[in-house]
């Protein structure tokens, strides 16, 4: 059997509330219940959105709560986590290796050029889906225009027919009709790869063997798929999670600073106490115990009981827990 990898792959782009901190957890019980290796991986390829300060807030709550990765570049002496940005010039070979196999293209279009279809569609009132006209130059012919000078993307291309599917380990059989996939910029103009370009090559590359992230990308993963297909990769275990949600509307928000890790040590929760309750915010263990250890959650976590139903945070019960410590 394949080791059990998992990676926590977070985008520093702002604080880190106690939904993100739970999706680490799990990923990082899924791991130690089966011996396996946890990774922490910095996705910061989209540099627009990134927040001072948010890498050091992740590697210290990781820190603080004990959850160790097991490898990384080496900083002297630790081992770092891995970085998107420090591995930039590996994701254009891919993106060209992808173009040759047939499952990306290189586009030239315009901004303007879109943005016009985009109205379009708008104006006759059907969602928009770009329809990318260079998908029909040849390699030979998009490769010139390269050499000359040409500005360019590479874009996914999605043969039209045709269904993808895959089982998700929370939300079984998810499966789309490839028509309703539109084709996403893999490598911008800049060089930089976008964030669902980097997180595929990483996860094959780093040999991760269970991906676990929010529910909201299940929709986006047939397309992920998609490009591991073309390459002819392996296509990992799927668990995605419901969100933690601050009240019956609205999820916990990264930027808006919801439910901070840091704020709740702050204000004297401990961080063992909150590691335990968010072990219990959409996971039921089979018995009625509540306190548990880093160890004893290891040793009883179980994928088969991660709920698909949101959870709530529940300040009072954080509280109660928080007192038992
Ligand atoms: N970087 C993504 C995020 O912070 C994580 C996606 C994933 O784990 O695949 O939402």
């Amino acid at each position: 059997m394949k080791k059990v990898r998992t990676r926590f792959a977070p985008s520093p782009t702002g604080y880190m509330h106690i939904g993100n901190l739970r999706t680490a957890l799990f990923e990082y019980l899924i791991a130690k219940h089966e011996d396996g290796d946890f990774i922490l991986r910095i996705e910061d390829t989209d540099q627009e959105r990134l927040v001072e300060g948010a890498v050091d807030i992740i590697y210290d709550t990781m820190k603080a709560v004990g959850l160790n990765h097991d490898e990384g570049p080496d900083i002297g002496g630790d081992f770092g986590p891995y970085v998107q940005s420090e591995r930039l010039s590996m994701y254009k070979g891919y993106a060209d290796q992808l173009v040759e196999l047939g499952g990306a293209h290189y586009c030239f279009c315009s901004e303007e050029e879109i943005e016009a279809q985009r109205k379009e569609a708008e104006s006759l009132g059907i969602s928009f889906k770009y329809d990318d006209p260079c998908k029909h130059i040849s390699i030979e012919e998009a490769r010139k225009r390269i050499a000359d000078g040409e500005k360019y993307v590479v874009r996914q291309t999605i043969k039209a027919n045709g269904e993808t599917y895959f089982d998700d380990e929370v939300y079984g059989r998810i499966e789309v009709d490839n028509a309703t996939l539109d084709e996403s910029v893999l490598l911008k103009s800049d060089g930089f790869p976008t964030y669902n370009f980097a997180n595929i090559i990483d996860d094959h590359q780093m040999q991760i063997s269970h991906v676990v992230r929010g529910n909201e990308y299940l929709s986006s993963t047939p397309k992920y798929n998609l490009i591991y297909q073309a390459y002819g990769w392996d296509i990992p275990t799927y668990v995605h999670v419901p969100p933690v949600m601050k009240d019956e509307q609205h999820k916990l928000s990264k930027r808006n600073g919801d439910a901070s890790f840091q704020d709740l040590v702050k204000k004297g929760y401990l961080p063992e106490a909150i590691l335990n309750y968010i072990a219990l915010l959409g996971w039921a263990p089979e018995s009625e115990q509540e306190i548990y250890s880093l160890e004893e959650l290891i040793k009883v976590f179980d994928i088969k009981r991660i709920s698909k139903s949101p959870a709530i945070f529940d300040i009072d019960k954080l509280t109660w827990m928080n007192g038992m410590y």
